[in-house]
């Protein structure tokens, strides 16, 4: 590829946003451009992204994936995600001849592999096999991953200086996204429940005010967030943790089917008996019930009276109300303890790069018997920008970046100089030769201009020709991070294409 031809400018200008991560570097090396929230993969982004998908699918071939064209359903509307997912395994999978399967689908910027198999728990370890392959992949492309998991799905977490918050656990290295981390629950003491008693508590409408007035800690009492789903006919959700802790909306929404969640107005609020301020679960109606699980633990709990100024005292789960569901909803938040050893959690930041999961179906095949048993479905995924920008952010040296040779747009950037410039052009013509890929700067710019460029670039090789290179016998050949050597001419060709031989197994 000419350089003179190519679409997307280096940046010398730093860019003010992204910050100075590996989304910096690839935005000053023409790999993407960025404006606002959108990114665009400019001609060297989309060469190293294909190549990345390129290894990341070589490593599934005892999968026998076959390539198709999914939603990508880390976007979808994930309500109406299950219904379609429902209507293609009604239609495709009747029976055990139909499984297992393993499809790829590369939508945007994500790589997900599907796995159906004859039962949940297969699609699963299908599912988590295939990511860990993935995670070699990167590890070996130099990307250290640490391992998260939480809510019946894996990760595979890069830290980043601006990544998104994960807590960990220094002692036992448990990890998760904040959302979907899990913390160890406090057993509360078994107490004989107290009647249900009303107690006015005039201006203690947030739990803090609450816990303040009647002197009791805020574990004590249960705290009630109203939502609305985000569907064509939206439900209001009541969500019930115990005073001290938050709701994990992700959390929720997966109890849910997946479906949006927002904020519900007062109107809604009062419209399911409940009062703002002073709400609780006893006596709403119309409304989906989810409480922790914690709360069925806690007795005599403190909650609102649904009345204007007062709450109850001695609230019990199960005698002065029900849940639609009970499960972990919580947010673990740095410092609450770990679930598998106690210690105190610890913020990180991170990307998620990979992650696998199961989705829930009930669409049943006919297995040999004759019996109609649940098929299993189970996605792992690559997030692509969030693997490139962590990439990048370990391959950047001082002066810009420096690909692994598996993972470079190109193999070699040419050079060439004043007094060199037909020559460069015979040397590149003998590096393609020799089934290099390269990337020729036949620009008439200056040698800092150029050499300035390459850096930012980051290729492994730079090769460059001009009057003064040749004088001293022939080509300056420089790795990207070595010292520079002049080579004679015709081995410039051959040498590289033997390094590449050694250095990169995938020989495409
Ligand atoms: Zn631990």
């Amino acid at each position: 590829m000419r350089l003179r031809a190519q679409f997307g400018q280096t940046q010398r200008q730093v860019p003010r946003y992204p910050p100075e991560d590996g989304r910096h570097w690839l935005v000053r090396g023409a790999y993407w451009h960025v404006f606002g929230d959108t990114r665009w993969w400019l001609p060297l982004g989309e060469r190293l992204r294909a190549r990345l998908v390129t290894l990341l699918e070589a490593v599934t071939a005892s999968q026998a994936p076959q390539h198709v064209a999914f939603p990508d359903v880390a976007r979808a509307d994930l309500a109406s995600f299950a219904d379609a997912l429902t209507s293609l395994l009604e239609a495709h999978v009747p029976s055990y001849r139909h499984l297992p399967r393993c499809l790829l689908s590369h939508t945007g910027e994500r790589l997900t592999a599907w796995v159906l198999a004859s039962d949940p728990e297969a699609a699963r370890e299908t599912a988590a096999q295939i990511q860990g392959q993935w995670e070699a992949v990167l590890e070996g492309l130099g990307l250290p991953l640490f391992p998260g998991e939480g809510a019946e799905a894996r990760w595979g977490l890069a830290p980043a200086a601006h990544g998104q918050e994960a807590l960990r656990c220094p002692a036992c290295g448990y990890a998760a996204p904040q959302p979907w981390a899990t913390r160890e629950k406090p057993h509360p003491e078994d107490e004989a429940p107290q009647p249900l008693t009303p107690v006015a508590t005039p201006h203690a409408s947030t739990i803090q005010a609450l816990a303040e007035f009647l002197g009791i800690p805020e574990s004590q009492t249960a705290k009630a967030v109203f939502l609305r789903t985000q569907e064509s006919h939206p439900r209001l959700v009541f969500a019930v943790v115990r005073g001290d802790m938050q709701v994990s909306l992700p959390k929720l929404s997966r109890l849910l089917g997946g479906v949006g969640l927002e904020p519900a107005d007062e109107d809604d609020i009062r419209r399911a008996g409940a009062v703002p301020g002073y709400a609780s679960p006893i006596q709403v109606h119309d409304a989906v019930v989810v409480v922790d699980d914690l709360i069925p633990l806690s007795p005599n709990l403190v909650a609102g009276a649904n009345r204007e100024g007062y709450h109850f005292t001695g609230v019990n789960y199960g005698r002065d109300f029900q849940a639609d569901m009970v499960a972990d909803i919580v947010a673990a938040q740095p410092g609450d303890p770990c679930p598998h050893c106690g210690r105190p959690l610890e913020a990180v930041l991170a990307w998620p790069v990979t992650h696998s999961r199961g989705l829930a179906t009930d669409v049943t095949y006919l297995t040999p018997e004759g019996k109609a048993a649940t098929v299993g479905v189970a996605v792992a995924d690559v997030d692509l920008a969030w693997a490139v920008a962590a990439l990048a952010e370990h391959a950047r040296v001082e002066d810009g970046l420096a690909w692994p040779p598996m993972l470079a747009p190109y193999d070699v950037h040419l050079i060439a100089l004043r007094g060199g410039e037909e020559i460069a052009e015979a040397v590149y013509l003998a590096l393609q030769d020799e089934g290099l890929t390269v990337l020729y700067d036949d620009r008439k710019a200056s040698p800092g201009v150029k050499f300035t460029d390459a850096d930012l670039i980051g290729l492994p090789w730079r090769v460059t020709v001009g009057k003064r290179s040749l004088k001293q016998g022939g080509a300056e050949v420089k790795p990207r991070q070595g010292e520079a050597e002049i080579w004679p001419l015709e081995e410039v060709a051959p040498r590289l294409r033997a390094w590449y031989a050694e250095h990169r197994d995938d020989a495409a």
